[in-house]
């Protein structure tokens, strides 16, 4: 039986582009494919305005309904430095109450509550309340199992992971390379890297010892890819892709919260130029800080005018490419058939609309688990190039961005890649149909919380 419509599951989201898409994209699933009634939960400090823009797309009728919890206030518990993940966990923190009373008010009380990894504290509320409880880890298995894993490294190894020799074994998967590893787990001294360490799965489960982390249950569900919606018809940005050959258009873009230094984006803007390749790429003001400066402000600060870019840039390159100003509507413009190559950071999300469009990249990974999907990417499953060093320890130069791009766009090695994409989306496609593999992997997590509610009912009754 593949309808639930018993159930009412509540999904808890994180603040931030990255988490709110794939919660959304999780609650039109459960309710499309298996008539799940489902509420999102968004944690916020404040909406973003792209934020703001996709929760007023449509979501599947009847059955799915979004909260925006009040915003909370964390102003008074972080500094202007505090690091990105170490703040959003401080924010659900704050926001467990708003949460909790949430839950508590509602008509029907949800039998699951499917927490974001920056939702792991919510287990208590699920505990008191009676629902059950699951982590929607939206990203690959390789960085669950490193999340997963963190807690015993975190015993075995001593010091910086980053300085180890070798790279860090974890059971059952592939090494991971030191500079590779998570946004928190960089500098071990840090107050993100213990908010991480006590924020995955086994703190959530309750359970300690490596045995039972490994006998954690998963349901692999994936790919998780939005829709792509639909946009203004008349708008510049597609008359401009309707009007360029097939598979031409490199599109270049960092993500939800990817910034990059000055002199970075003079390079880039250089390279691009000196590929002759026709770009779409969304530019964002040089950072002041770190490379995720633009995740908690997006566009609220920018008029739009890129006067950092090198002199001439604009006017040189007005027949080649569009300029498009902190945030643009990048699944359908990936989705394009002018766009043939991505310059991407290589967020879950993100690559993962990248592959469903048939788009080989160029990775440039910035932050959080970006530089475990580039490695992923490029060395696993061979749809990616790199740059020879990583662009958050040194800046890429113009010529090697020129060939790069050559390299994605013109040359056999570009379409090889991009054929293997192809042959990829369609196998993940398959996975989703009914009776694919992530299609009952949900059912059979649907079917637990589906008896527990049985038996819940039977204990009350
Ligand atoms: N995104 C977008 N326009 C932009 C930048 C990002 O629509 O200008 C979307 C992108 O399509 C993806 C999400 O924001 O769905 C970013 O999520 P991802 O997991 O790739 O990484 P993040 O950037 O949040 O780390």
């Amino acid at each position: 039986d593949t309808s639930f419509k018993n159930l009412h599951v509540a999904i808890l989201s994180s603040p931030g582009m990255g988490h709110l898409i794939p919660a959304l994209v999780l609650a039109n699933r459960l309710a499309a494919q298996h008539s799940v009634n489902v509420t999102v939960l968004l944690v916020t400090t404040a909406v973003s305005p792209p934020e703001s823009k996709l929760l007023q797309i449509p979501l599947h009728r009847d059955l799915v309904r979004v909260v925006e919890l009040p915003p909370v206030d964390i102003s008074h518990l972080v500094v202007p430095t505090t690091q990105v993940v170490a703040q959003l966990c401080v924010m659900v923190r704050e926001a467990l109450p708003l949460i909790r009373s949430a839950i508590a008010a509602m008509d029907r009380r949800p039998d699951a509550v499917i927490a974001d990894l920056f939702c792991t504290e919510t287990a208590a509320i699920a505990a008191e309340l009676g629902m059950a409880k699951y982590l929607y880890v939206p990203s690959t298995a390789w960085f669950t199992a490193l999340t997963v894993y963190c807690q015993v490294l975190d015993r075995e190894i001593e010091g910086q992971y980053v300085d180890q020799p070798e790279p860090l074994k974890i059971p059952g998967c592939k090494p991971v390379r030191p500079e590779d590893v998570v946004e928190p787990m960089l500098d071990r001294n840090e107050l993100q890297h213990d908010e991480f360490g006590a924020r995955n799965p086994t703190s959530f489960q309750e359970n300690e010892t490596l045995r039972s982390i490994i006998e954690i249950p998963v349901y692999p569900i994936g790919p998780l890819r939005r829709p792509v919606e639909p946009v203004d018809v008349k708008s510049d940005l597609l008359g401009w892709l309707d009007r360029q050959p097939n598979e031409s258009v490199i599109f270049v873009s960092f993500g939800s919260g990817g910034v990059l230094s000055a002199e970075q984006i003079t390079e880039l803007a250089w390279g691009l130029e000196l590929s002759q390749q026709r770009f779409v790429w969304v530019v964002r003001p040089p950072t002041k800080g770190s490379v995720d400066d633009a995740f908690f402000n997006l566009g609220t600060d920018f008029d739009g005018t890129p006067n950092y870019l090198p002199e001439g840039f604009i006017k040189r390159t007005q027949n080649k490419g569009l300029l498009i100003p902190m945030w643009a509507p990048q699944a359908q413009i990936l989705s394009h058939q002018a766009v043939g190559g991505f310059m991407s950071h290589c967020g879950w999300n993100t690559t993962l609309e990248s592959i469903t469009s048939d788009l080989p990249i160029i990775a440039w990974p910035l932050y959080a688990e970006q530089r475990l999907n580039a490695t992923f990417l490029a060395e696993e499953v061979g749809v990616a190039l790199r740059p020879r060093v990583l662009p958050t320890k040194e800046v890429v130069k113009r010529e090697e961005i020129e060939s790069l791009v050559r390299r994605l766009m013109e040359h056999k090695e570009g379409q090889v890649m991009r054929d293997k994409v192809k042959k990829m989306k369609i196998s993940a496609m398959e996975g989703l149909k009914n009776g694919g593999p992530s299609y009952k992997s949900m059912c059979e997590l649907l079917s637990k919380i589906a008896v527990r509610k049985g038996n819940m009912n039977g204990l009350v009754g």
